[in-house]
């Protein structure tokens, strides 16, 4: 039918990280071997150079990986001396493959991975993942059937809810409206409470109300002792320049409720400790430009390597742009003091 859901155009935006990462990834700004695996361009054609991006695009790609890699890689390094390994929760994961990308490390101890988006994706995405043997195999053991029958190997996971969800021993996948009172606790249920918890929301909050995402932000700093949050997003939309964000977005029917109550990174930095998440659930935040990333966290090695990929003659334009993104991090308990970029 022909009918649209409000949501729909924000469903869709996914479809845009996917299409930045596959991009980044054929032009060698990005290694990573599952993005093909979780992502097929709608139509590319003949011309497979339509599905580049301008470098511009390509760059702050690559950066937002780089910054959120840092800060997954500074959280577990902060968990390692934890008992309990390390648990991570993805917001609005899409297509993400950082799950894989984790699993392929051997200087990773990782417990539970969680990812949860709407229904329409993670259906999806979990038929993706039980179609190729190479994801498969990163979700860890099967539960041993029976004894003594001769029984062929336990599928290391469980599909469930109509087909939008995976289960295993390491990793889930679950349809969830973020903004549903109570859908949390069907995260919660697979976590251990005692184990320090990262919760990724890249580019996911910017889609909910702020109060919603506060909610979010409270039932997450409150239910763990060590826990701690990234959120990546766009910023400072109140310039000129974000009014041209603005109305590029608002042309694909999206008009981000929350982007204007954060405008600086500094804000960014201090949605963790308002008063109204509750008494000390953030005690500590910091927040970062990609701009500032490009220089603070990619390497000049990394930078260097980059730009040799493709001609960009624009700095002032790629500086005006990296500006308006931020990623900021908050932290509660003593494991997690030091998390952050
Ligand atoms: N985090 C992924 C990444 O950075 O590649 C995907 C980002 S995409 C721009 C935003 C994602 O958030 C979409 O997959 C969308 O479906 C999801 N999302 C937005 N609002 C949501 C909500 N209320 N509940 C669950 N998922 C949501």
């Amino acid at each position: 039918s022909g009918s649209t859901h409000p949501d729909d155009a924000i469903r869709s935006t996914d479809d845009d990280a996917a299409a930045s990462r596959l991009s980044a990834v054929s032009l060698g700004y990005l290694d990573d071997p599952f993005v093909s695996l979780l992502y097929r361009p709608q139509r590319i054609g003949r011309d497979s150079s339509a599905a580049h991006k301008p470098p511009l695009i390509n760059v702050g790609t690559h950066h937002r990986t780089a910054a959120l890699d840092a800060v997954v890689d500074s959280f577990l390094r902060a968990s390692a001396s934890s008992p309990q390994s390390a648990q991570i929760v993805s917001l609005g994961a899409g297509s993400d493959t950082r799950f894989w990308r984790l699993a392929a490390r051997n200087d990773v101890r990782l417990g539970k991975y969680v990812e949860v988006d709407f229904p329409h994706l993670t259906s999806v995405k979990a038929q993706r993942i039980a179609k190729s043997k190479v994801l498969v195999a990163a979700l860890g053991q099967g539960e041993p059937v029976g004894t003594g029958a001769i029984v062929p190997p336990a599928k290391p996971y469980k599909v469930g809810h109509g087909g939008a969800s995976l289960t295993s021993e390491r990793y889930a996948l679950l349809p969830i409206d973020l903004r549903t009172p109570g859908a949390l606790d069907q995260i919660g249920a697979l976590l251990d409470p005692d184990a320090p918890t990262l919760v990724i929301s890249e580019c996911v909050f910017c889609y909910m109300e702020p109060e919603a995402s506060r909610d979010v932000l409270a039932w997450f700093g409150s239910r763990f002792e060590n826990v701690a949050s990234v959120v990546y997003e766009m910023c400072g939309l109140n310039d000129a320049f974000g009014a041209v964000m603005k109305r590029n977005l608002a042309a694909r029917n999206l008009s981000l409720p929350g982007a204007v109550p954060f405008p600086t990174p500094q804000s960014q930095a201090e949605r963790f400790l308002d008063p109204r998440l509750g008494e000390g659930v953030f005690t500590k935040s910091g927040a970062k430009r990609l701009w500032e990333i490009r220089s603070d966290v990619v390497s000049d090695a990394e930078r260097a390597r980059i730009s040799k990929l493709e001609f960009l003659d624009e700095i002032e334009e790629l500086r005006l742009v990296l500006s308006h993104y931020v990623v900021a991090w908050g932290s509660k308990g003593p494991l997690l003091d030091g998390v952050g970029l």
